[in-house]
């Protein structure tokens, strides 16, 4: 038989060679790579199902590791065709098709290993590919290497973060990054009668749901006027709340928003603060998109004045690149979170166990089971250090700008919502051959708001781009690229440019 082996590694050289059954991937080039055809796959391990492997067999450690080492090659080819410029971004299918070409049926019985692997492969060939360099979608782009070993070893110690008891490393590990991130130690008072809340127009969607959720009712959340910028107007905000306290309703909370979803602006957070001081408000900064610019030197000042912040929320799954998902929330005044959320759980926090019990911070948060989203985190930040990190943002603010340049030298083409974007939001209109030469104003906007969504269409056919799309106020669909991974370089950006343009010439 001269079909190569599937359990054939490459050497440094490519040159196939054949692999003890139980090797150790203990070495750098242990890249093992395995053919697409699951008739490659040596008989002993295809047949066997679920009870021939560990803890059901406890001979079958060799079996074991060989399943996971074939699980963790499918990753890794999706790895590789990731950043493959050659490979499309997805294979668009409509969901009844979708539903035809998988097998999604729970048998009555085990299924054989072989099937297994082949639904491992199967699931992520339909699977939109985030990390792409022409992946510019959503605020979570990119595929950082580190932080994917990370959330496979995070897998492999399968980990609650509730106590320092079961979760030794992972709590200390938290500490560390959540020590490293704190800047604010100023405390406030605060109003803590609830009633009314405040954030921009442009804000989350996320805040009416906590309002909702808190049972103020969606209508206790004041929506607060921004400029052209998209930035919260801080006069606006200071009437809207004096309007509430002449009603004789209680104002109790402000959320500004560092890096707002769609166009990315920075409220200004002093103002915000200001306002907030007078009326003696909790003061939010809700940095789930932009708070990466907080660890570059070139950035850091769109966030002037969060540390008057009483809390903040941040997200190093988006601009950081962490791999999904990894969101935190930091509060200036120690001990608030226990002092609201602990339910003492007898059988989790003991207060006589052999070790300092405030380390056992799972009584901090409102959920119980939590999963460890630190490691994959830490390890990245480690891979990188803060030097590494800073040069992370300034790149994706540097393909920003050269995006936005590029869009600014093609003006016949593309019409820009915000020739200055703030964060790495850029929002634009491609115009098409016909609408190039028709007068500017509402009637073209018209036009051209009709087209994004047909362009979009194309986008995904092709499997060569993708870009979300959505209206704000009065304008019309207009596209909005996210610039958050560090796949994407120069030559992306000029493919786009080309791509959006023979895609859409004709619409
Ligand atoms: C993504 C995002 C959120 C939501 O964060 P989740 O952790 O995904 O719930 C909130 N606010 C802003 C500005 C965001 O961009």
């Amino acid at each position: 038989m001269d079909r190569r082996s599937p359990m054939s590694i490459p050497a440094p050289a490519r040159s196939p060679r054949i692999s003890p059954r139980c090797s150790p991937c203990s070495s750098p080039a242990t890249a093992r790579r395995f053919k697409d055809d699951v008739e490659a796959l040596p008989r002993d391990i295809e047949k066997l199902i679920y009870t021939d492997l560990l803890p059901f067999d406890i001979t079958g450690g060799p079996e074991t590791r060989e399943f996971l080492y074939r699980v963790a090659d499918i990753s890794c080819d999706y790895v590789e065709k990731t950043f493959d410029r050659g490979c499309k971004i997805l294979d668009f299918h409509q969901p009844e098709q979708l539903k035809e070409v998988l097998d999604l049926e729970i048998p009555s019985d085990p299924l054989k290993l072989e099937q297994l692997l082949h639904d491992c492969r199967d699931a992520l060939k339909y699977q939109v590919k985030t990390g792409h360099p022409r992946f510019m979608n959503q605020l979570s782009c990119g595929l950082e290497v580190i932080s994917l070993g990370g959330e496979w070893l995070t897998a492999a110690a399968n980990i609650n973060m509730f106590t320092y008891e079961i979760a030794p490393v992972f709590i200390l590990m938290e500490q560390t990054a959540s020590l490293h991130a704190h800047f604010l130690h100023v405390s406030t008072p605060y109003a803590c009668a609830l009633h009314f809340m405040f954030t921009s127009l442009h804000s989350h969607y996320s805040l009416k749901g906590a309002a909702a959720t808190m049972g103020l009712g969606t209508d206790n959340l004041v929506l607060v006027p921004v400029d052209a910028k998209g930035r919260m107007i801080p006069a606006e905000l200071d009437r809207l709340i004096e309007e509430q306290k002449a009603k004789g309703n209680t104002p109790f909370f402000v959320c500004a928003t560092a890096g707002t979803t769609v166009m990315g602006a920075f409220d200004p957070l002093h103002a915000v603060a200001d306002v907030c001081d007078k009326h003696k408000l909790w003061f939010h900064v809700d940095a789930a998109w932009g708070g990466g610019v907080l660890l570059s030197k070139s950035t850091r000042h769109k966030m002037a004045g969060v540390e008057r912040s009483q809390s903040i929320t941040w997200n190093p799954h988006k601009l950081m690149g962490v791999l999904l998902q990894c969101s935190t929330v930091h509060f200036q005044e120690d001990g608030l979170l226990i002092s609201c959320n602990s339910m003492c759980a007898d059988y989790l926090f003991q207060q006589d166990k052999p070790y300092d019990v405030t380390y056992d911070t799972g009584d901090k948060v409102i959920q119980c089971g939590r999963h460890n989203d630190i490691f994959k985190f830490w390890l990245l930040w480690r891979s990188k250090g803060d030097s590494g990190f800073e040069k992370h943002i300034d790149h994706l603010f540097e393909m920003t700008a050269y995006l936005v340049e590029k869009l600014k030298a093609h003006s016949d083409k593309f019409e820009l919502l915000n020739d200055e974007p703030e964060c790495t939001n850029v929002c634009f209109w491609y115009v098409p051959f016909r609408l190039r030469t028709m007068k500017a104003g509402p009637e073209r906007h018209k036009l051209l708001g009709e087209v994004q969504p047909i362009l979009k269409g194309r986008m995904m056919t092709a499997g060569s781009l993708m870009i979300g799309y959505q209206p704000l106020d009065d304008h019309p669909n207009f596209f909005r690229n996210i610039i958050s991974s560090q796949a994407v370089c120069r030559d992306d950006i000029d493919f786009m440019i080309e791509e959006l343009d023979r895609l859409g010439y004709d619409l």
